[in-house]
């Protein structure tokens, strides 16, 4: 059982059957994929007063429409707008709510990306930016300062998955009238509802688990009442719009979120119970798991956990062994994103990533995304990468 925002369908219900008006086209399952720019209008009195629906492909058209719609029933959101991807949609939630002169608190372990436009962009838009510890808690409330606007959060951490106590943040946070953002990627809508913990604007990589299948980038935001109307403005002054093939792919993945979740969350719990066991592996990084740090809070507020995980190396692990160890993968690839049908690992090096939390420079990690393989299939591959990376 998962999470219902309206308290009425299951959210596996709500994935079926939002966004869809069957009976608006011809009785079709899906809504069509509209290829567009311009808008017709049947006369000039309703061109120059706006009465219709869509005005021009920019502002939006049927199908991202249901992709919308549904996000918004899904998130129990005022309301969602669409990026085309999942840095655009965290830059464009940031940028709706802070103006020169504002302050923004952002989580040491956001992703680097977010980091990356935190510190390029914003400082030149007169916004000072300061990274926080994630576990921080109610305490946030220690670092705002008179100009306090943002709030960013991301749990569980990019690369390192430190979960962050988001009710307690954000109930700091708008007692400061600031603005919560939260990147739940991780979770995807299905296994955590931030709005619900006051969460302003709810961001997705729809790129993951929303897209699912590696094939499309995508951005989603999810807007409080509260957040909004400013949202829309910035989204819409800014030119922003999902061509309508990706848009109806991720509304084909939302679909088939909760069997694919469902899946790589059992993978993973059966690959990470053999990979504890082995003497060349210290700390797994995962909320799920009881020895983690964060399982208590996960526990609380989310209802599932991803395939997206973690390793450490035991401590004298060099450099040579950690690359030679995913090297001699052969299911997993190598490469960046995740919340595809496919396995995949990174290595992980914490220098120079985090400068609000202390982090071993030296420690070699992994992220591992645990795909919809047979898991045994995976351990075979993960125990042969080890015996050659430490014969
Ligand atoms: C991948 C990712 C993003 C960015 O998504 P893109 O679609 O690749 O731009 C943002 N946040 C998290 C946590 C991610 O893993």
């Amino acid at each position: 059982m998962t999470n219902t925002p309206d308290n009425k369908r299951s959210i596996e219900t709500v994935l079926a059957h939002s966004g869809r008006d069957p009976s608006g086209f011809h009785g079709f399952v899906n809504p069509p994929v509209v290829h567009a720019s311009t808008v017709l209008y049947p006369d000039t009195k309703t061109m120059v007063t706006g009465a219709q629906k869509f005005s021009y492909a920019r502002r939006g058209n049927p199908t991202t429409d249901s992709l919308e719609d549904a996000l918004k029933e899904i998130e129990g959101a005022a309301g969602v707008k669409l990026a085309n991807s999942g840095l655009n949609a965290i830059a464009l939630a940031i940028l709706s709510c802070v103006k020169s002169g504002d302050h923004i608190l952002i989580a040491d372990t956001a992703y680097g990306p977010t980091r990356h436009f935190a510190d390029t962009v914003l400082p030149g838009l007169n916004v000072d930016v300061e990274y926080y510890n994630p576990a921080v808690g109610a305490n946030i409330k220690s670092l705002f300062k008179p100009n306090t606007t943002a709030v960013f959060t991301e749990a569980p951490g990019s690369l390192t998955f430190e979960m962050q106590d988001i009710p307690a943040i954000a109930a700091a946070a708008h007692e400061i009238d600031a603005t919560v953002l939260m990147d739940n990627t991780w979770a995807s809508p299905l296994y955590c509802q931030p709005i619900a913990f006051g969460v302003d604007l709810s961001i997705q990589a729809g790129t993951k688990y929303i897209v699912g299948h590696s094939d499309v980038m995508l951005g989603t935001i999810a807007a409080s009442e509260k957040a909004w109307h400013k949202l829309d403005t910035l989204h819409g002054a800014m030119g922003s719009h999902v061509g309508p093939d990706d848009v109806y792919l991720g509304l084909r993945g939302l679909r088939t979120l909760s069997v694919r979740l469902e899946r790589h969350q059992k993978n993973t719990a059966v690959v990470l119970d053999w990979l504890k066991t082995q003497p060349a592996i210290g700390a797994i990084r995962y909320p799920a798991l009881e020895s983690d740090p964060g399982h208590e809070i996960w526990k609380r507020d989310f209802s599932g956990a991803s395939g997206l995980c973690g390793f450490d190396f035991a401590t004298r692990t060099t450099q040579e062994q950690a690359y030679a160890f995913l090297d001699a993968l052969t299911l997993f690839g190598l490469g960046y994103s995740w919340g595809g049908f496919e396995s995949l690992a990174i290595p992980v090096r914490l220098k120079g990533m985090r400068s609000a939390t202390n982090v071993d420079p030296d420690l070699h990690s992994v992220r591992l995304h645990i795909g919809l393989e047979d898991p045994e299939d995976l351990i075979k591959d993960l125990g042969q990468a080890l015996d050659k990376a430490f014969a």
